[in-house]
């Protein structure tokens, strides 16, 4: 979500422009339904009017209809030919005109592209946000205590379930159970109310960090994220498992 947040500013540039053409090219790139034809009917002469972020989606309002863009691990969003993190680890600064699967070209010139080498991401007309739960930057702590009541899954899958707070990657919620001293395999229930406490502020406090620092792979612990590492706080062998369907990266010590 916090690469997500940046593509949001640079998109915050496309407020009042005028769509004039609509380049969809791919359409295995166009999710729930969306087509090239419907994208083109209905955006063609709108004008962009605001941008939010839900989670790991961006929605473009316009005057005809919302746009929802998904990056997935790949895509990069270019306004003008620019994008806010050129140096973004998981994609290449080489660029190939095949790779734009989506892009609007304004009136007097200028154009918003996402350039996604390897198709994960996507583009929705009119998401539907009912599925999405609160964003993670704006769950209040009672909130999240009931909502972590009501599930018995790892805390890491929890957090990486989009509808119960929407914005959390995998590198994301490693990092802030490392940095929240919770174990990921603990089921969400469990957690008692100092946890919860401590887990929501280290959620609003993790992602700010590393807002600023650069990106969601800039934590502490990323430069763990190998076999053999050692936990950079206290030296301890890290643990790797598969939590949630994704690789988890914890220390048994001051997680345990
Ligand atoms: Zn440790």
């Amino acid at each position: 979500m916090i690469e997500v947040e940046y593509y949001r500013r640079v998109a915050e540039g496309t407020v009042g422009r005028v769509i004039e053409r609509v380049h969809a090219p791919d359409d295995w790139y166009l999710k729930a339904g969306t087509t090239a034809t419907a994208l083109r009917r209905t955006l063609r002469g709108a004008t962009i009017t605001s941008t939010r972020r839900v989670g790991k989606l961006l929605v473009l309002e316009t005057t005809a209809a919302a746009i929802g863009l998904r990056f997935g691990m790949t895509g990069r969003l270019l306004v003008d030919g620019a994008g806010p993190i050129e140096k973004l680890e998981y994609s290449s600064a080489r660029q190939e005109p095949s790779w734009t699967r989506f892009a609007l070209r304004f009136e007097g010139g200028g154009d918003l592209a996402v350039v996604d080498p390897r198709r994960l991401g996507g583009v929705v007309l009119e998401p539907s946000l009912d599925h999405l739960g609160i964003d993670a930057l704006e769950v209040r702590e009672r909130e999240l205590r009931a909502r972590l009541s009501a599930s018995r899954a790892p805390i890491k899958a929890w957090l990486l379930d989009q509808s119960h707070v929407a914005g959390v990657g995998n590198l994301l919620a490693d990092e802030i159970l490392w940095r929240a001293g919770i174990d990921p395999s603990r089921p969400a229930d469990s957690l008692d109310p100092r946890e919860v406490m401590v887990l929501h502020r280290t959620l609003g406090r993790t992602i700010r960090l590393l807002t600023k620092r650069g990106g969601s792979h800039t934590g502490d612990l990323q430069v763990a994220r190998v076999r053999g590492a050692t936990c950079p706080r206290d030296g301890a062998p890290l643990q790797r498992r598969t939590i949630g369907g994704r690789t988890t990266f914890s220390c048994p010590i001051h997680q345990g």
